[in-house]
């Protein structure tokens, strides 16, 4: 298992290689600043470093998420920021949270995954369907309990979790967005991928990428 400042690093890194492909996307259905916002956000994310390292992995992506927050001026940011502010929460407040160094267990991630979801639901008055990162997120947050319930070896759990990931970005081409800046657009919103998804699937990959050692 990669340390938590290694895999911010790597998600910091991918961001950062798919900036312009972000900025394109929002380009189309909203103001250019996507990719931009959140190489600012996760690049302050890294480098808080081996301070990551030395917090138990619920504290680390509370804190994580907190940066976003802070940083990241668009609606993505405080989004992001919920998501791990969630995640965190849910790891910190387990049964037996996994110390510094230690990585929670499959079940424990799923249900995290699940609260850090709801948090961005409540804050972007948001679900599935709205044309947002959330058709992203649900269909990995979905693959991921499928995947622990049928006890998936890591490789085949982390191949799912991409391939929803991918299907999650595309379905949101035909979608017409209902929140954010690409809904004022209505229909014209339809046709074209939604960043927030787009950003989702880079940093799931990336996060998969990093847990296979592949990165
Ligand atoms: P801004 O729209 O303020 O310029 P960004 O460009 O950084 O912020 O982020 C836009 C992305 O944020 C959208 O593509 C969408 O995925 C996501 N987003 C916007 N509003 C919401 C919302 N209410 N709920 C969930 N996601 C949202
Ligand atoms: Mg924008």
């Amino acid at each position: 298992m990669p340390t938590m400042n290694k895999l911010c690093a790597d998600v910091a890194a991918a961001v950062r290689a798919n900036a312009d492909a972000l900025t394109e996307l929002d380009r189309a259905i909203g103001d250019g600043d996507h990719g931009a916002n959140l190489r600012r956000g996760f690049d302050a994310v890294a480098a808080l470093g081996a301070e990551l390292d030395a917090m138990p992995p619920g504290q680390a992506l509370q804190k994580a998420g907190m940066t976003l927050v802070m940083k990241v001026g668009g609606a993505s940011g405080p989004l992001y920021g919920s998501l791990l502010m969630g995640i965190g929460k849910s790891l910190a407040g387990a049964a037996n949270p996994a110390p510094a160094g230690g990585t929670p267990s499959p079940s424990e991630i799923a249900e995290a995954l699940r609260a850090g979801i709801d948090m961005v639901r409540q804050r972007g008055k948001s679900d599935a369907g709205d044309k947002t990162m959330l058709d992203v997120l649900i269909p990995v947050c979905e693959a991921l309990d499928e995947g622990v319930s049928q006890s998936l070896p890591i490789p085949r759990l982390l191949d799912e979790l991409g391939a929803a990931a991918a299907r999650g970005l595309e379905s949101t081409r035909a979608l017409r967005a209902r929140k954010g800046r690409a809904s004022f657009l209505g229909e014209r919103s339809i046709g074209h991928l939604d960043p927030g998804a787009g950003s989702g699937r880079i940093i799931i990959d990336a996060l998969c990428a990093s847990l296979r050692g592949t990165s």
